[in-house]
């Protein structure tokens, strides 16, 4: 048996039209000869109503403070209808279909709600309708805790780990991510028209593009098929683009149907929005005293990004909901701060990047051009960013993404 995971997103099956798109995808992978594992999110985005976002709200207008397990139980909710309707939508064209939880499809996590772990999969069910020839329609983005079958979710983007996780237990041929878009671009292609499909592109820079915003999969999946080696596809539920492959190795971009070898060593760009930028004056005894900034953040529980650390000056930034802890912390602890709002983070991400000269120089002179001030840059072997005002985003991607001739 020839197994494969199919993933579709929220606009895949948020309307009939969308599900018979679905329908046609399952359908032409039994006629290749593949027993396919359908994973659903909940239907449509927000403001649908059984979108995740409108079942947060449902609650949270009841009760702000609402119990995580509540919480988590309801969510569970939006994958529930969706995998129900898909399975009619098949069984309605004669494929024998079946909805599953997570928990009946044998996805057990930890009972961190809201951002459970998965410990194990049990695939005996799931290998039981396959072996049987019934299609098993699992809901994504949750599971059930192993001891007392509550239901948990795995965090934003978990239908992705959902589909990711269910094809190494399955040890299936590939994953299939279906999405809006006909793949992962050098851009988010809602910023940058010009953006191009990846061919293929290695797990690592995917993983570094997902970390740095871009949202069309999410790293935990990449990594989850990392560590089992199994390629991942990136396509569109709507057309019939080959999408990008992920896999161990990096390879070309797709301009129409003709693939273009890269002639650059960048990948895309990617762009992380909502952050504000804390810099803070130090004095380099501070430290030294015992008066660490950065044990006070870890205590109130912030996490901080694009850390940046000299003698005189800490930088780094939050995401702008933690904006208000971050300073009342910093007030407790009498750090002298200023504080950016506004900000958002723009990097270029190319494992082909690594030791070549003049990237840097490349990535400022971009920015330069248009006038936009880099307020702090951060940088690995694969990833060049910087925070900037969220006000110049377009633009810098898009210079961004003309100068490394994405
Ligand atoms: P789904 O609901 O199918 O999981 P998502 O909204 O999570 O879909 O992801 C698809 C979206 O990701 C696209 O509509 C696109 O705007 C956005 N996106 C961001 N960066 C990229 C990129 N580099 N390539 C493709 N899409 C991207
Ligand atoms: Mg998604």
């Amino acid at each position: 048996m020839k197994i494969i995971v199919q993933k579709f997103g929220g606009t895949s099956v948020a309307s009939e039209e969308a599900r018979i798109a679905v329908k046609n995808k399952v359908q032409q992978a039994i006629r290749n000869g593949y027993s396919p594992v359908v994973v659903v999110s909940a239907m449509g985005r927000k403001g649908a109503p059984y979108a995740t976002d409108t079942l947060i709200d449902t609650l949270k207008s009841v009760n702000l403070s609402v119990n995580v397990r509540e919480m988590d139980m309801l969510m569970c909710c939006g994958e529930i209808i969706s995998s129900c309707v898909m399975a009619a939508t098949l069984q309605k064209y004669g494929i024998n279909a079946m909805a599953l939880t997570g928990g009946q499809a044998g996805i057990m996590t930890d009972s961190q709600f809201g951002a459970a772990r998965i410990k194990n999969i049990n695939v005996s069910n799931l290998m039981h309708l396959l072996e049987s020839g019934i299609i098993p329609v699992v809901c994504g983005f949750q599971g059930m805790t192993e001891n007392n079958f509550k239901f948990t979710t795995l965090g934003r983007g978990g239908s992705d780990t959902s589909a990711a996780a269910l094809g190494a237990a399955l040890k299936a041929e590939f994953v299939e991510i279906y999405t809006d878009v006909e793949g992962i671009m050098t851009a988010d292609p809602r910023l940058v028209k010009e953006a191009n499909i990846l061919e293929q592109i290695s797990y690592a820079e995917v993983c570094q593009m997902a970390y740095n915003g871009a949202k069309v999969i999410h790293p935990r999946a990449v990594e989850i098929a990392m560590g089992s080696n199994i390629p991942m596809y990136v396509k569109s539920t709507f057309s019939d683009c080959p999408g990008t492959l992920i896999t161990s190795e990096s390879g070309g971009r797709r301009n129409g149907s003709e693939v273009a070898i890269h002639e650059n060593c960048a990948s895309g760009v990617a762009n992380l929005n909502d952050l504000a930028q804390f810099r803070i004056e130090l004095n380099p005894s501070e430290f030294a005293a015992g008066r660490n900034l950065f044990e006070d953040l870890a205590d109130a529980g912030i996490s901080v990004g694009c850390l940046n650390l000299s003698e005189k000056e800490a930088m780094f930034a939050v995401f702008t909901p933690d904006v208000e802890h971050t300073r009342k912390v910093l007030e407790e602890t009498g750090f002298k701060y200023v504080c950016n709002e506004g900000c958002a983070k723009v990097s270029v991400v190319g494992s082909a990047m690594r030791g070549v000269p003049g990237i840097m120089a490349n990535f400022v002179a971009a920015l330069a051009a248009k006038n936009i001030a880099i307020l702090q840059t951060v940088d690995s072997d694969t990833t060049i960013s910087a925070i900037i005002k969220e006000e110049h985003l377009v633009e810098a991607v898009t210079a961004l993404h003309q100068a490394f001739k994405l």
